[in-house]
């Protein structure tokens, strides 16, 4: 029987209808609406994309949603002056860096910018102060795309407590955040990388298992305890049209697709796993949005704790 569909787009938007009268509440209250600030440094298609797509959810739910563009040739300073300038401001609730930065600043530098975003108004969750709440179990905020797969598995009843969970991917923002939220739910946690020997057989015992990987397909059924949850967090745009015809079969509705549009946004897993997995998480259409209604919620969470 094909795996339950865990309808992520359908989670976001009671999310985020349940945030409509909560923000209402907070502008009638503080008389100003909460603000969000998105700094965007470059020409990066898929961050332009990810802004956009932010500035109107914020804006649908009543959010103040500013952009402050940057040039691409930017330098670390000039990035770091714009976000004190943020971080001073009365006006600004909730500072959000779109990551990646662009390749003229160093790792370290783009680091020292990410660290410079001050603890209370960051949405992202990426400050130390932030991940040492977290790793300590009493985060303030949590990184927005794990704590929306959270939103999922408790909203669609996957129990946690006792379960094993397996992760594949270490990243700061995903892989290891979301090891942290199920090791709070009482899951026995395993998290996977590139060293990880037979990923194949250790994934399998999930009963619960994330890929966060960042490969087209790359989660197949040999990966799956049959009935496993399967969560997707990958996003990849597949280009190649013989992958997209061994992904979705030939023919299909989606390699139609991928022929109307020359790509197709895909995940880490394999459509393949749909015949293994008890429930899993379509992309697109599932993690993704959850991780935006997350960032409204955190910046209204910024806002309030700042009104008190
Ligand atoms: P990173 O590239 O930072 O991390 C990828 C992780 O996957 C690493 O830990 C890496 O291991 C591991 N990995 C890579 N190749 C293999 C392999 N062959 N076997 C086992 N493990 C492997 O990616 P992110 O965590 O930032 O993102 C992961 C995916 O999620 C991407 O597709 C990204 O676009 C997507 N994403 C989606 C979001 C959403 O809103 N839906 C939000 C954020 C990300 P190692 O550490 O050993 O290198």
């Amino acid at each position: 029987m094909p795996a339950r569909l865990l309808n992520g787009a359908a989670t976001a938007a009671a999310i985020r209808s349940e945030l409509l009268p909560q923000v209402r509440a907070f502008a009638s209250q503080a008389g100003r609406a909460p603000a969000l600030d998105i700094v965007l440094v470059g020409h990066d298609p898929a961050s332009e994309i990810y802004v956009r797509n932010k500035h109107r959810a914020g804006s649908e739910a009543g959010l103040l949603v500013t952009i402050h563009k940057l040039p691409e040739s930017s330098t670390a300073a000039e990035v770091l002056s714009l976000v004190e300038r943020l971080n001073a401001s009365a006006a600004c609730d909730g500072i959000l860096v779109q990551s990646p930065l662009p390749s003229g600043i160093s790792k370290a530098d783009a680091q020292r910018v990410f660290d410079a975003i001050h603890p209370d108004k960051d949405v992202d969750a990426f400050h130390p102060q932030n991940v040492g709440l977290l790793v300590q179990g009493r985060p303030v905020f949590a990184p927005c795309t794990p704590s929306g797969v959270m939103e999922l598995l408790a909203r669609e009843n996957i129990a946690m407590a006792g379960k094993r969970a397996v992760i594949i991917g270490r990243s700061e923002i995903v892989g290891k955040p979301m090891a942290l939220l199920l090791l709070q739910r009482d899951a026995t946690v395993t998290i996977c990388h590139s060293r990880t020997a037979n990923l194949p057989g250790v994934a399998r015992e999930g009963d619960i298992l994330v890929a966060a990987v960042g490969r087209a397909g790359f989660v197949r059924p040999e990966f799956v305890k049959p009935g496993a949850v399967v969560v997707d967090v990958g996003i990849n745009r597949l280009t190649d049209r013989a992958m997209a015809a061994e992904f979705f079969g030939d023919p299909s509705a989606r390699l139609a697709d991928f022929d109307r549009k020359g790509s197709l946004v895909v995940g880490d897993v394999h459509p393949s796993v749909a015949d293994v997995a008890g429930a899993l998480t379509p992309v697109p259409g599932g993690v993704g949005p959850l991780t935006i209604a997350m960032l409204l919620k955190n910046t209204l969470m910024a806002a309030r704790r700042r009104e008190q």
